[in-house]
């Protein structure tokens, strides 16, 4: 039976069950991390991962994938650490999560000496552990596909086709950016079954959405609560409309939750986050089991639609 890499190592897929397929217990910026770690309240942080954790288990959901890449503070020591002081299952990453920048390091080596570095961690383990990473992470932004961002996808591609492992590509639909991501990655001579394009749901734009699904890769549902981008009344009626077309066996539901950013302990100071409260109120790690998927059943979501979507989909992309 195909088994899926956790952070405390191989999950049989079985076992995987209800999924949340992309939020971020930890993150930040490791450059001011590594450098000024005083401005860091880790215990804070350890302490809401923990009540996250605990409150996701208690709506039923044994995995967590957590796609924290390179420059968004990817840390798998507190990880694993997460998952063994609470029983949750969490399956995490390699590849990098820039929209535009990368380090010299990796502007003066080509993609292939990335692609490198993305199968030591499928293959040996992160950051010196033996926890391996179970799928690839890459993104496009408000800068498009530019120059370096193709080569992180191309690297992504590259290492995903060494490994079998399967492709996140965080995505923005007010940019445009999905097509050009598939056909990079379908171009490296990925399969589209292997591709996740994360952030779909942040556009109520059947066109687009359906572009992307002729090409047979999967749609990321997955940004419920942050209403800055798209409010949920119309992230429910696109997933209903998807639902209505038959699109079931292709989207993956999830919120993006980012505990640090949601609580002003990294990117944004506290008096922002407040300041911005409005426009993402409902945002949580357990905003789906609270409203959205009491309110998708109203309008006639089945049973076996939501585990299609939240059991099946995920484990399927992770182990093609
Ligand atoms: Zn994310």
């Amino acid at each position: 039976m195909a088994s899926v890499e956790g952070v405390q190592g191989p999950i049989e897929a079985e076992e995987l069950g209800l999924t949340l397929a992309h939020e971020h217990f930890y993150s930040g910026d490791e450059a001011v991390a590594a450098n000024w770690p005083h401005v860091r309240d880790h215990e804070r942080e350890h302490e809401l991962a923990v009540e996250a954790a605990k409150a996701v288990m208690e709506h039923g959901v044994k995995t967590v994938i957590e796609p924290t890449a390179m420059l968004l503070g990817r840390d798998v020591s507190k990880l694993r650490g997460l998952a063994e002081e609470t029983g949750l299952q969490i399956v995490t990453c390699t590849g990098i999560y820039t929209y535009d920048h990368l380090p010299p390091f990796l502007v003066n080596r080509d993609e292939d000496f990335m692609a490198g570095l993305f199968v030591h961690d499928i293959e040996n383990g992160i950051q010196g552990t033996d926890v391996k990473a179970a799928f690839v992470k890459c993104a496009a932004d408000e800068p498009g596909v530019n120059e370096r961002i193709e080569k992180v996808h191309r690297a992504a591609a590259r290492a995903s086709l060494q490994t079998g492992a399967p492709i996140m590509a965080h995505s923005r639909p007010a940019s445009d950016t999905g097509p050009r991501q598939v056909e990079i990655l379908l171009e490296e001579g990925v399969g589209p079954e292997k591709i996740q394009i994360a952030h779909t749901g942040d556009t109520d734009d059947l066109g687009y959405i359906e572009g992307l699904l002729e090409k047979g890769v999967w749609i990321g549902m997955d940004r419920y609560g942050l209403d800055i981008f798209l409010p949920t009344d119309k992230r429910n009626a696109t997933v209903l409309a998807l639902l209505e077309k038959g699109h079931a066996g292709r989207m993956i539901l999830s919120q993006d939750f980012d505990i640090p950013i949601a609580n002003g302990l990294d990117w944004f100071p506290p008096e922002f986050v407040e300041q911005m409260e409005p426009l993402a109120k409902d945002w949580s790690m357990t905003f789906l089991f609270e409203s959205v998927i009491p309110a998708l059943k109203e309008a006639g979501m089945s049973d076996e639609q939501l585990e299609t979507m939240m059991v099946e989909n995920p484990k399927r992309w992770l182990t093609g």
